[in-house]
This record gives structure tokens, C-alpha cells and sequence, in this order.
């Protein structure tokens, strides 16, 4: 199996990235903020608990988040692999995903990391939320906030991958073609 984890900021790029990844390696790609929000729109129980954090800028907690994934990843035994987008968010998760992997006799392959500053993060999440219709996109203190919870929950995630020589960092700006190259070419170093 493949197992890649894109990483990054919010507005970094991940989901547009995970698409063209997914279809050059031929991988399942599991969003969870893609699944929160299908949720929030069928008003599920999940969703209407999600919503309730993503609306602030927060975290769904990691007990609930871990759950959904790994039921996400059960629906597709015969996978080549996966993408994870937007998971893990922080060390918990990281370690619930190693051990999801492990008792498939699986690991994660590589974290590619898209870089991109502080100001072009609120630059671009300001312009998808014209496009997206994602409230949580529209204003600029839940913005700040989601920012803010990345470097204090998030980052962290980086150091645990570091550590097993598994982190990858690519620079996110630049044209959608030069980043998918570069990350290509780094995933293929790993798998
Ligand atoms: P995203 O689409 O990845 O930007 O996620 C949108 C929102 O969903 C985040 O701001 C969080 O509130 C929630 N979310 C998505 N993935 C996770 C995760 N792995 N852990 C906790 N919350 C998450």
C-alpha cells in the first residue's frame, strides 16, 4: 500500500493538491473536513457535533475524528492506498493512524508538507470563501483562529514524522502544476 499525508496550514492547498495526486497515483482520498462537511449538509448527528466546533475555528475532538477515519478507511480494503488530507491534526492522531496502519500491517509512507506564509493563507482563504460558501472561510477571526490552532495543535504533527525521517517540506506557493511536480517527485522518493 501507499500512504501519503498532505500537510499544511489551511488555504495551503491540500485539497486541490490531494485531487491530482489521487488520480496520478490511483489512491483513495479521505478529506475529513470533506467528510464534517457532507455531514453538516445530510444534518447528521456527526455533523451537527462538527459543525458546532468547525464553526468557531476549532478541532472536532481527536476521539470522534479518529473514529470517523477509521471507518472511512474500512469502506476500501482493496485500496492501493490513501491520501490523508487534513488528518492528522494533531499527535494523537498521528499515533491512532500508525496503529490503524499497523494492525493492517500498513505504515505511512511520507508526509509532504505544502509551505505557504501567514499573509497568503488569509489572502487566499479570504478569496475561496467568495467561491467555497464555507462559513468558516468568510470571517477573519475564525480565520486567525484556525491559524492560531494550527501552529499550537498542528504543527506538532511534524516533528512526530521528523523524527521517523518521514517529513517532506515543499514550498506552497506557485503555480498548481510546479507545487504537484514537486510533490510527486518527493513522494516518489519514499513509496
Ligand atoms: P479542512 O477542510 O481540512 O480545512 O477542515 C475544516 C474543519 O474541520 C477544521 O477547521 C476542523 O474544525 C475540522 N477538522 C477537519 N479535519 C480535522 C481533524 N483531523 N481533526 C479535528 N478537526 C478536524
Amino acid at each position: 500500500m501507499i500512504n501519503i499525508v498532505l500537510f499544511g496550514p489551511p488555504g495551503a492547498g491540500k485539497g486541490t493538491q490531494a485531487e491530482k495526486l489521487k488520480q496520478h497515483f490511483d489512491l483513495i482520498h479521505l478529506s475529513t473536513g470533506d467528510i464534517f462537511r457532507a455531514n453538516i449538509k445530510g444534518q447528521t448527528e456527526l455533523g451537527n457535533l462538527a459543525k458546532s466546533y468547525i464553526d468557531k475555528g476549532q478541532l472536532v475532538p481527536d476521539e470522534v475524528t479518529i473514529d470517523l477515519l477509521k471507518s472511512e478507511m474500512d469502506k476500501y480494503p482493496d485500496t492501493k492506498g490513501f491520501i490523508f488530507d487534513g488528518f492528522p491534526r494533531t499527535t494523537a492522531q498521528a499515533e491512532a493512524l500508525d496503529k490503524m496502519l499497523a494492525e493492517k500491517g500498513e505504515k505511512v509512507d511520507v508526509m509532504v508538507a505544502l509551505e505557504v506564509p501567514e499573509e497568503e493563507l488569509k489572502k487566499r482563504l479570504m478569496a475561496r470563501a467568495e467561491v467555497s460558501g464555507r462559513t468558516d472561510d468568510a470571517d477573519p477571526e475564525i480565520i486567525q483562529n484556525r491559524i492560531n490552532v494550527y501552529k499550537k495543535e498542528t504543527a506538532p504533527v511534524k516533528d512526530y514524522y521528523a523524527g521517523k525521517g518521514k517529513y517532506v517540506g515543499i514550498n506552497g506557493v506557485g503555480s498548481i502544476d510546479e507545487i504537484f511536480n514537486k510533490l510527486v517527485e518527493e513522494i516518489n522518493k519514499h513509496i
